[in-house]
């Protein structure tokens, strides 16, 4: 599997490529489920001086446009992920915030199965199971 520059994916997205932008995404995708705070600070060592705005307006666009994708657990602030068009879901931890990706549900299909879905076509699910990480959780044994 070959990844393509980020540059070029700005590009086929139909966005304009900027140093900013190319950081970013760099910076989403390496990171695991970044917030806001830690994304800017990252696009910040490799580009320097850049706003908290410039940051919004660039994940907003990045977002829109497919490349990354925004979750927002309840209570939580928005977090940033590189790995989209997956329908994978997320564990958070109660405790400390931390979010682990899953893959599917096993035994349980609460995915894209046929619904009674009153009426709706539905393409998407998004799932939070909330609990306690292993560094959160209590030590058995
Ligand atoms: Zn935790
Ligand atoms: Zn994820």
């Amino acid at each position: 599997m070959t990844a393509s520059h980020p540059a070029e994916e700005l590009r086929g997205a139909g966005l304009r490529v900027t140093a900013a932008r190319v950081a970013l995404l760099d910076a989403v995708r390496d990171g695991d489920h970044l917030g806001v705070e830690a994304i800017t600070s990252r696009v910040r060592d490799r580009v320097g001086r850049i706003s908290h705005q410039a940051v919004y307006e660039a994940l907003h666009a990045l977002t829109a446009a497919g490349l990354v994708r925004r979750i927002e657990p309840a209570g939580s602030p928005a977090r940033f992920e590189g790995r989209v068009g997956d329908n994978h879901h997320h564990l958070v931890c109660r405790s400390c915030g931390a979010i682990a990706d899953v893959d599917r549900v096993v035994g349980r299909d609460v995915c894209l199965g046929p619904l009674d879905d009153a009426g709706y076509v539905v393409d998407e699910a998004d799932v939070t199971f909330w609990g306690l990480c292993p560094r959160c959780r209590p030590k058995t044994g």
